[in-house]
């Protein structure tokens, strides 16, 4: 839907879905077919305004990576914790192969 994504919308979560990867890498992300599934999933106004945001790329310094990081460290340590791992790193190391 929009390809490469720019930093106006890198991290809108509703943007990030699973594809297989027939239609990833053999049908450059089928996007027809996935903005009419975005469509009928968030709306055409809601799907038009994230297009629209993504031609008003934000530059770098405007953008506060420290505390998207720190967001995504939480949510990750929030889904290992019922795994018994606080961090990545401590699941990689108790992951057997
Ligand atoms: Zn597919």
């Amino acid at each position: 839907m929009i390809p490469g994504r720019s930093n106006g919308v890198l991290f809108k979560e509703e943007l990030v879905n699973p594809q297989c990867v027939r239609c990833n890498e053999m049908f450059h992300g089928q996007p027809k077919k996935y903005r009419a599934a975005m469509v009928a999933k968030y709306s055409n106004e809601q799907v038009e305004a994230w297009e629209q945001e993504a031609k008003q790329p934000i530059h770098d310094r405007d953008m506060d990576y420290e505390a998207i990081k720190i967001k995504y460290r939480e949510k990750l340590h929030l889904l290992l914790i019922p795994f018994g791992y606080n961090t990545y790193q401590e699941m990689l190391q108790g992951h057997q192969y």
